[in-house]
């Protein structure tokens, strides 16, 4: 046990059978030597360790073979056979083009070409990373590769088919290797550990065998890690620690955390697998794969992409029942945002927590989004529909004179914070203060509120029926309140509230982009925003949720989007050019003519 080696080396296929997941390939070889119907020139395309090289090898070996098996497999035994397999073999070439690329490199093969076999019957030249070769090589090579002696049989590799010229491609047998499956790779990894006597769980396999994604070789050489680490005894535990993979478990309970909304629950998490050593990129991709493999769940069909560890099935089928399509393709959208920028973050830590934080939202978000043709069905700005029973003494002693002449208190309530915000330069919370602590009511709600409002009498009895109903589903409802139709001072009122953040966190970049904002009102729930520049349109886009979740708080009006644009007039920049002297003097002989009765008398010229 001691002298353990798992090697790539030690498990390399001696023969077409034994090549992992490459059957359409090998059955084809195979057929082509019992007929004696062999190419002159093979091309093998496919990613790295898929068992390019080997099957060439055995290729190599087979063709050779004295006491070929009736099966077109080689002996192992004969002469030949054995030559080869100690590497002893006078019929065999290798060529890396990688580093052997040159004119000169390929002039000296081609050379060799010339010389008939002493021994055996075909002479095999492979050329890994065959792409790799100078177009002087390639074109070097082409007429022997057109016309070789019955001897010679060239096979190429490489694994950037699209970069062999067109000539060399018709010239050859082209196979297309296919990335190992999981699957397969798990089967050979057991059929090792099982050689080697080694204890093994599947699910630690089945972790080594996504790790090595389709590459036989790293799958053997992460497996050779591992066992000689934790001295034979390979488990689902012991290999996560060595690959640095997080346990899916993590990811599952951040799930958790976040469907309910639970921010602390979630960050605290975060926390303790950043304290487990794992980077902000692990998370990241690791929750997106998670997340993957549930939304392949959601579909019986697609379950065969599922690509998880033994056991784990029924966890992610049954997460894929509770989680709705929606929050699962806008939190992968999320993540791969994150993903995208995460290498200019300065603070990686807080632009992963951004990326919670925002999906754990997301549900909420969903909820009033696909609510919105529910709600936009009543007419909510006609006539006063609204009930307002809490009284929010602090604010309504500030109304202003004009608007204190609006008779409905509740709209009374939304006038005045624009104004009150106003007057008070640290008002950044004026317009919310109120609102923002009543989370959007369900649409279930607000529909029944807005339906039973004009019959006056039962107001608070249905008011404590709401709140008893959605105190469970942890919701607070104080009062509904009534949706405000947009108008261009309340909302640059609250467009100015929501730039004091900026301010207050002395992002001023920000909040000029804020500033210098114009706000056009389109109806009574749609605004456009006009900007100067595209880089204050892409700051203020980039901010889109947060803004319209500000504004739509603002307003109490759900239904109010808006749409950025830049400015046309502004886009196009004139930029202050000097003029050239002759530009100079028509300006200044338009306004005095007599410098151009001058300039002609004295025969002045213009330099
Ligand atoms: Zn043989």
């Amino acid at each position: 046990m001691n002298e353990f080696i798992v090697s790539a080396r030690k498990y390399r296929p001696q023969n077409f059978n034994t090549v992992v997941g490459q059957q359409h390939i090998t059955t084809t070889l195979k057929n082509a030597i019992k007929t004696g119907q062999l190419a002159h020139a093979f091309l093998f395309c496919g990613p790295r360790g898929v068992g390019k090289t080997t099957c060439a090898r055995i290729l190599a070996k087979t063709i050779n073979c004295e006491n070929l098996q009736p099966d077109g497999e080689a002996c192992n035994e004969c002469h030949s056979c054995k030559s080869f397999e100690e590497g002893t073999s006078l019929n065999i070439h290798e060529l890396d083009a990688a580093s052997n690329n040159s004119v000169d490199d390929i002039r000296a093969l081609v050379e060799q070409v010339r010389f008939a076999p002493q021994a055996g019957k075909y002479k095999i030249y492979i050329v890994d990373e065959v792409h790799m070769l100078s177009a002087s090589a390639f074109n070097a090579f082409l007429k022997t590769l057109e016309e070789p002696p019955g001897y010679a049989k060239f096979i190429l590799a490489t694994t950037e088919k699209h970069k062999i010229l067109p000539t060399i491609l018709s010239r050859c047998q082209i196979f297309d290797f296919k990335r190992i499956t999981s699957n397969d790779t798990v089967e050979h990894l057991a059929e090792i550990i099982a050689n080697e006597h080694i204890q093994a769980e599947k699910a630690a396999l089945q972790v080594i065998a996504q790790k090595s994604e389709g590459c036989m070789r790293d799958a053997l050489s992460i497996l050779d890690k591992i066992v000689s680490f934790t001295g034979g005894t390979v488990t689902y535990q012991n290999t996560l620690e060595n690959l640095n993979i997080l346990d899916e478990d993590y990811f599952f309970k951040l799930i958790d955390a976040l469907l309910t909304q639970n921010l602390a629950d979630t960050l605290l998490l975060f926390d303790e697998i950043n304290r487990k050593g794992f980077e902000g990129d692990i998370v990241l991709n690791g929750f997106a794969t998670c997340l993957r493999n549930v939304l392949v769940c959601k579909d019986a069909r697609a379950l065969q992409l599922l690509d998880v560890v033994a056991g784990m099935e029924e966890k992610y089928k049954s997460y894929a029942q509770k989680i709705s399509t929606a929050f699962l393709v806008s939190a992968l959208q999320i993540i791969n945002e994150a993903e995208v920028q995460y290498k200019m973050a300065r603070n990686k830590r807080l632009h992963v927590e951004m990326m919670l934080i925002k999906i754990n939202y997301l549900q909420q978000a969903i909820e009033i989004t696909s609510a919105n043709g529910f709600v936009a069905k009543k007419k909510r700005l006609d006539g006063p529909i609204a009930i307002a029973t809490k009284s929010l003494p602090s604010l309504t002693t500030k109304a202003s004179s004009a608007e204190a002449a609006n008779s409905n208190a509740a709209a009374k309530l939304y006038i005045e914070t624009p104004a009150a915000a106003s007057n008070r330069p640290s008002a950044i919370a004026a317009p919310t203060a109120t609102e923002v602590a009543t989370p959007a009511p369900t649409p279930a709600i607000s529909g029944g509120l807005g339906q039973q409002a004009p019959s006056g009498g039962s107001k608070p009895d249905l008011l404590a029926l709401l709140q008893q109903h959605t105190a469970a589903r942890g919701y607070t409802v104080s009062a509904v309140k009534q949706p405000q139709a947009l108008t261009v001072e309340k909302l640059r009122a609250a467009w100015d509230a929501y730039a004091q953040n900026y301010l207050a966190n002395t992002k001023l970049s920000a909040f000029a982009a804020f500033q210098q904002a114009e706000l056009v009102v389109e109806s009574d729930i749609r605004f456009m925003v006009r900007t100067n520049s595209h880089i204050n349109k892409n700051f203020i886009e980039s901010e889109k949720t947060m803004l319209s979740d500000f504004i739509q708080q603002s307003f109490t009006n759900i239904n109010i989007t808006f749409g950025i644009e830049v400015n046309a007039s502004d886009v196009v920049v004139n930029i202050e050019r000097p003029l050239s002297n002759r530009e100079r003097y028509e300006q200044l002989a338009t306004q005095y003519p007599t410098l151009r009765a001058l300039k002609e008398g004295l025969r002045l010229e213009i330099e």
